[in-house]
C-alpha cells in the first residue's frame, strides 16, 4: 500500500481537544508533535497501518512520520460498532422503545513514545 493510499483513508478532520479550549474541529493532516507547525502533506509520511478489530469496535492506528521535525506520531482511530445506551432514565421517555446501534468514532493521537497526546471524535 502506498503511502497516497493510506492518506485517502484517514479521515481528513476531526474533532480533538486541544488545550483548554475544548473540542475544536481541526484538519488531521497536520504534525501533532509539539512544536512542530507542519501543515503540508507532502511532509506527512503515513509510514505503518495497523489494524485489529473484535466484536466491539475497529482499531486502526497510523503512524506518521514527520520530515519537518523528523519524529513520529500515531493517529489512531476507533469506530464503536455498537454504543450502549446509559441505564439512566432518558429525558425523553418516549424513546425508551428505540434499540438504536449508534456507532462512533474515537481519535489518539500519540506521540513518538507512545505518549497520548490528544483525545478527540470523528
Ligand atoms: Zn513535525
Amino acid at each position: 500500500m502506498t503511502e497516497k493510499d493510506l492518506w485517502d483513508e484517514i479521515p481528513y478532520m476531526g474533532y480533538i481537544a486541544l488545550g483548554r479550549r475544548g473540542m475544536e474541529k481541526i484538519e488531521l493532516t497536520q504534525c501533532f508533535i509539539p512544536g512542530c507547525e507542519n501543515k503540508n502533506i507532502e511532509k506527512l509520511k503515513p509510514i505503518k497501518k495497523e489494524e485489529t478489530e473484535d466484536e466491539v469496535k475497529l482499531v486502526q492506528t497510523y503512524s506518521i512520520h514527520c520530515e519537518e521535525c523528523n519524529k513520529t506520531f500515531k493517529l489512531s482511530f476507533e469506530t464503536l460498532k455498537k454504543v450502549a445506551r446509559k441505564k439512566k432514565r432518558s429525558i425523553d421517555e418516549n424513546n425508551d422503545d428505540q434499540n438504536e446501534i449508534l456507532s462512533m468514532g474515537v481519535i489518539y493521537v500519540f506521540d513518538d513514545n507512545g505518549k497520548k497526546m490528544h483525545l478527540g471524535f470523528f
